[in-house]
């Protein structure tokens, strides 16, 4: 298939996890990925190679999301290399758990710096272009807990609302310039960052779920090229939540 040929992308922090699924799934659509990460390491390269051999134009680019100047500088490059930005896919983020009580400013800081304010860094470096093209797709990874909210995570709950309220707004500002903006809410989906969580507390999660099981990085980048392509063309301003029916 090819559902995205013709469109480059860039996807943060995408050497692993989500970020690395939904590259692999945007160049097997024939789609060119410029992607970041924090550090140009090995995990950077194997992905670079990964992508090109899908016969894709792709680059790694070690960024922090968190940082303006960086993504302004970034953003700029990627734009020299690849000529357009058809669709900016905002994944980079951390966890910091840990109860209210327990929980310090800077824990609270860079959840929500790396988490939200790299969403406000990448689109308004991005949005430059998109507008100039009168077209593009913004896809936000949010997560079932900005809706529903979740003990131990108020620093990624908040952040991850936050993204909520960013990603309708931009739909309203920027949809008659023919830009889209829509989150993705994923529930429990099995990676490094769900990884961090005991074993017996994974087990509870799946038991919970109606499709009882975690879901993978493959199930969210399905939905992440739906976004990405002109079969939504429609399709702005949404929450589309990824969770085997947990949050309904
Ligand atoms: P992950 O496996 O921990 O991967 C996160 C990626 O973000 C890594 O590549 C990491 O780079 C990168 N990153 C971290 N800080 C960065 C920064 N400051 N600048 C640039 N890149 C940075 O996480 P994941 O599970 O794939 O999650 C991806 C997104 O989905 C996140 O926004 C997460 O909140 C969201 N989400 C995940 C789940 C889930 O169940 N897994 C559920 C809901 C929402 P390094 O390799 O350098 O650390």
């Amino acid at each position: 298939m090819s559902l995205l040929k013709g469109k480059t992308a860039i996807i943060t922090g995408a050497s692993r996890g989500i970020g690395k699924a939904i590259a692999v799934k945007y160049a097997q659509e024939g789609c060119d990925v410029a992607f970041t990460d924090l550090f140009e390491d090995d995990n950077m390269k194997a992905t670079e190679q990964e992508l090109i051999a899908y016969g894709v134009k792709a680059k790694g680019y070690a960024s922090d999301a968190s940082n303006f100047e960086d993504t302004d500088r970034v953003v700029s490059e990627i734009v020299k290399e690849f000529g357009r930005i058809d669709v900016l896919v905002n994944n980079a983020g951390i966890t910091k758990d840990t109860l209210l009580m327990r929980m310090t400013e800077d824990q609270w800081d860079a959840v929500i710096n790396v988490n939200l304010k790299s969403v406000f860094n990448f689109t308004k470096a991005a949005q430059r272009t998109m507008l100039k093209q009168r077209s593009g797709s913004i896809v936000n990874l949010s997560s079932v807990v900005g809706v529903s909210g979740n003990a131990g995570q108020a620093n990624y709950a908040a952040s991850k609302a936050g993204i909520i309220g960013f990603t309708k707004s931009v739909a309203r500002e920027l949809g008659s310039r023919g830009v889209r903006s829509n989150a993705i809410a994923p529930g429990f989906i099995i990676t490094e960052m769900t990884g961090k969580i005991p074993e017996d507390a994974r087990k509870a999660w799946e038991a919970s779920i109606p499709l009882k099981r975690g879901g993978t990085p493959e199930e969210v980048a399905g939905v992440a090229t739906f976004l990405a392509s002109d079969l939504s063309s429609y399709v702005s301003g949404q929450v589309i939540t990824v969770c085997g029916a947990m949050n309904t």
